[in-house]
Formats: structure tokens, sequence, C-alpha cells
């Protein structure tokens, strides 16, 4: 089977490669490079540096390449930006979609799998957040990946085409085999950040708000190894080749963590002190996201291998201490 992965060098692409190509899959891979790494792109794949929205240079590569099914990370990904610069989100992450999902019409590629978020829910009504929640997203990037969900519902209505959209929670780790990792230029997010500090390139941590109800004030979330996330999506892809229905899943391992006990895993798995500097909130954070990932474990059979966070962050310091600068 040969998968067509767009944006296959950024992070949870990259990982995505390495379990199809293991698994024994063609893989073709598309990727801009503005945010993703040639070198994270997995030797065995065919690579084309280019742009999904500009349709003449997909066009050549779906008449060129047989492609059974598409695999879609092709999008930017940084809330904070998102606000300050909607457009781009708009841009780039719906009119990439629009010109793709012409493209695969057009060529007759009728199954994809996408990655989309827990930030399509927003402040969530309960926890955990199941499928069905309300989505009601608060920022940019959020709405920019809820409207393409809706973009796939309705094309899939009209044309022969089946989707899978992803709902990731908190993507973290690297690669057990270490080559390829977690590497974002600015890095946001905390397990990297934590790791700067016993890296040398940071003097302490900022924790984002200390008065949250939660067990010690700060925010929760649902870590989840970004392995596990490349073994959902290659399910998605099997589930759609036995001709399941067009869906939506959560992926998460269900349990939460606060920042603080983050911080201490992270000072376990890398023997240093890791100071904390205590800040204000985050604009926009909710403080508790846990996924039910109940949908996905019984339809698509997912389970993930990396639930416990010790191992989660031992995988990325692994990464990081390797790769101070990134690839
Ligand atoms: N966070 C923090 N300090 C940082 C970066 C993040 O306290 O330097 C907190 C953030 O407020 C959130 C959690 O860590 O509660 C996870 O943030 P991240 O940006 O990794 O992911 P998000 O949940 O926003 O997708």
């Amino acid at each position: 089977m040969r998968i067509l992965v767009l944006g296959g060098a950024g992070y949870i692409g990259s990982h995505t490669v390495y379990e199809l190509v293991d698994a024994g899959y063609e893989v073709i891979v598309i990727d801009n490079l503005l945010t993703g790494f040639k070198e994270a792109v997995h030797p065995q794949a065919k690579f084309y540096e280019g742009d999904i929205r500009d349709k003449i240079f997909l066009d050549n590569i779906l008449s060129k390449e047989k492609i059974d099914g598409v695999i879609h990370f092709a999008a930017s990904s940084q809330v904070g930006e998102s606000m300050k610069n909607p457009l781009k989100y708009y841009n780039n992450n719906l009119c990439g979609t629009e010109v793709l999902l012409e493209s695969m019409v057009e060529h007759g590629i009728d199954k994809i799998v996408f990655s989309s978020t827990a930030a399509t829910y927003g402040e969530p009504e309960s926890i955990p957040i199941l499928e069905t929640a309300r989505t009601l997203p608060t920022n940019c990037y959020g709405e920019t990946k809820l409207s393409m969900e809706k973009m796939f519902k309705w094309i899939s209505k009209a044309h022969n085409l089946r989707y899978v959209s992803l709902r990731y929670f908190n993507a973290c780790g690297a690669h057990p085999n270490g080559k390829i990792g977690e590497a974002h230029n600015p890095e946001t997010h905390l397990i990297p950040l934590v790791l700067q500090v016993p890296n040398g390139k940071r003097e302490y941590i900022s924790v984002f708000g200390n008065d949250y109800d939660t067990k010690d004030g700060t925010c929760v979330r649902d870590y989840i190894h970004v392995n596990d996330l490349a073994q959902a999506h290659i399910l998605a892809m099997e589930y759609l080749s036995k001709g399941g229905e067009s869906n939506i899943f959560n992926l998460g391992n269900g349990v939460g963590f606060t920042v603080k006990e983050v911080i201490e895993t992270a000072r376990k798995v890398t023997n240093h002190t890791i100071p904390i500097r205590e800040e204000e909130r985050r604009a926009g954070d909710p403080s508790v996201l846990i996924a039910s990932s109940e949908k996905a474990r019984k339809v698509l059979g997912w389970k993930p291998q990396y639930a416990d966070l010790e191992t989660i962050i031992s995988t990325a310091w692994k990464w990081h201490v390797n790769h101070p600068d990134g690839y």
C-alpha cells in the first residue's frame, strides 16, 4: 500500500513515517520544510519538497505516484501565533486542505487520515472529554482545525471519500531509536522547555498559573507519546481500507498530570534540580484537559505502549540530550 504523508518532515509526521516504513508501507512524503526538517524524513521514504497550496505541484505528484491513501499533517500548529496572525492559519490550514481535497477528488483518492486537536473542544464542560462533547475553540488554531473537520464532513458526503480525524491531546516524547524527536522554533511546549534546563539552555522553567482548581494549583494535561499517535494513524488507515465509515477519535492516555508533576518527573529522569518560577496564567489555557480514548481503543484497536510519564520523558530526554539544538 502506498501512503502519501503531507507534513512528513514535522514532529508527528516524521514519527508516523518511521512507523509506516517499519510496518512495510511504501511512503511518499511532501513537506514545504517551513517548520519541518529534511533530516527527519525516513531515508526509505520518497521525499518531495513543496507546498500543498500549489495545485500544479500536488496534481503532478498525485498523477505520478499511485497513492492509496493520504495522511495529512501539513498545517500550522502554534496556538499563540494563530491569535497574532489568524490569516496565516486560514491560509495554510484551510486553503491548503481545500486544494488537497480538490486534487484528491480529481485523482480518485478516497481515504484520508488527518491530524486534529483537543483544541477543537475549547474549555471542556466535563472530564474526560468524549468525541461527542461540545466543540467551541478558544483559539484560532483550534478553530481552523475544526473547520478542516467540517470540510472533510461535507466533501465526504458529496464525493467518494472517507476520512478519519484524530484529535490529539498533548503530543510528547521522541522515537526510542533516538534518531528523530521534537524540534520547534520557537519552542512553546512544556516538556521540551523543561528539558532545556538540565540541558543547560535555560536557567529555570516558568510555571504558568498556580491557582487553578487542581490538586497542586497547576494545569492538568493528558500527555500522549508521539509513537502511540503514529500507531493510531496506521490503525486509522487500516480501518478506512477495510471500509470503515468516516469517523472522529480522541487520542490520549486518559490520565492527567499537573505541570508540577511533569517537572518532578523530569527531575527524576534527568537527575537535575530544575528550578521553577511561578508566573501568571497563560491566556486561553483550560485548567484540565483529559481525553476519553475509549472509542479509538474499541473501534481502531488502539493501545498506547508508552502510557507511563517517566518513560515518555525518558524518550524525550534521550533525544534532547543528544540533539540540544534540534536537527
Ligand atoms: N506550561 C508552563 N510553562 C511553560 C510551558 C507550558 O507552565 O513554559 C503549561 C501550560 O500553561 C499548560 C501545560 O504546561 O498548562 C502544557 O502546555 P503546552 O504548551 O505544552 O501544551 P498545551 O496544553 O497548551 O497544548
